[in-house]
């Protein structure tokens, strides 16, 4: 990753991708305070654009806003730099990370004397879990590993060191010949995956877990939105890993993941054990509405402009 052409907007300044490197002794390397978002550029007619830029940036502050971290920037400085990453970097499509962090100015955990940094680097990335699970959905495996508990990291802010636990979940899910892993919380109610936000279908109802444990995704959101407009109605309530089981039909959502049909959980096939037909019409008006191609909601769709 780090040995590419490229520029990264690093601190108020474009450098090339290869010199955007920071000291060893940085404190969020250390103990993993730092917030972060994941967004995509999509090409449409208008050029590359990228989606729910605001959503985005909203939610990175409101994360250094949880986390006690002062911003270095205004949201217009951040927003531009986000465009920035994907227009001088020529691409069509990206994947895009803002990153706040602190510096090396000190060890310990005071955190008061450091300063906050901002990288935003962009590049090309396809389909997260692969084009293939995008159509045929994927297999995923209950954690034995917990989502977290909103006093121990607060779920709201999407945080460098959370995904800690995230990455625990995937790991064991992999190593039991699974593709992701749904984690509980700690009551033991369906939370959401290492990194998507996840709906079953039942009797025609979309449901989705309430927003405890789980991350407030951008993309649950936009498809809680499709779905009304499509008259799917939609529901948020707890939901047990049973209820997964017996559903007609499941999927993740996610920036990277975009809409990901899952196929089966614990080894038990869900609905008919193939990507069901509400997924599929909520994958291809999600794919339509990334790419500018809906009437509805042009302020989704922010295109970068030219180089
Ligand atoms: N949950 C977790 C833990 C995530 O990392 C993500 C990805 N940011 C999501 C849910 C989905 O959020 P979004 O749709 O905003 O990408």
């Amino acid at each position: 990753m780090a040995d590419r052409d490229g520029v990264i907007w690093y601190d108020g300044k474009l450098v090339p991708w290869r010199d955007a490197n920071t000291h060893v002794l940085t404190h969020t390397l250390h103990y993993g305070m730092g917030v972060f978002e994941g967004v995509r550029a999509y090409p449409t007619s208008a050029g590359p654009a990228v989606f729910r830029l605001d959503a985005h940036v909203d939610r990175l502050f409101r994360s250094a806003h949880i986390m006690g971290m002062a911003m270095p920037y205004d949201k217009e400085t951040v927003r531009e730099a986000i465009l920035a990453s994907v227009r001088e970097n020529g691409l069509e499509s990206a994947y895009i990370r803002p990153m706040a962090f602190y510096g090396s100015e000190g060890m310990g955990l005071r955190a008061d004397k450091l300063k906050v940094h901002l990288i935003v680097a962009a590049w090309a990335w396809g389909a997260y879990l692969g084009d293939e699970a995008l159509e045929r959905g994927i297999r995923i495996k209950t954690s034995s590993f917990n989502r977290h508990h909103v006093n121990v990291t607060l779920c709201k802010a999407k945080t460098n060191g959370s995904y800690m636990n995230s990455m625990l979940a995937l790991r064991e899910a992999q190593q039991c010949g699974c593709d992701e892993a749904l984690l509980l919380d700690t009551e033991g109610y369906v939370a959401e995956g290492s990194g998507e936000n996840i709906f079953i279908v039942r009797n025609g109802v979309l449901l989705t877990p309430e927003l405890t444990a789980a991350l407030e995704g951008i993309t649950r959101e936009t498809i809680m939105e499709l779905a009304g407009e499509i008259g799917v109605p939609v529901r948020e309530k707890r939901i047990t890993r049973d209820e997964v089981y017996i559903a007609d039909e499941a999927f993740f959502s996610g920036t990277a993941a975009e809409i990901t049909p899952i196929r089966e959980l614990d080894f038990r096939p869900i609905g008919l054990g193939h990507r069901g037909p509400i997924t599929e019409r909520l994958q291809t008006l999600y794919f339509e509405q990334v790419h500018g191609r809906r009437k509805t909601h042009p302020e989704w769709v922010t295109p970068v402009g030219e180089a």
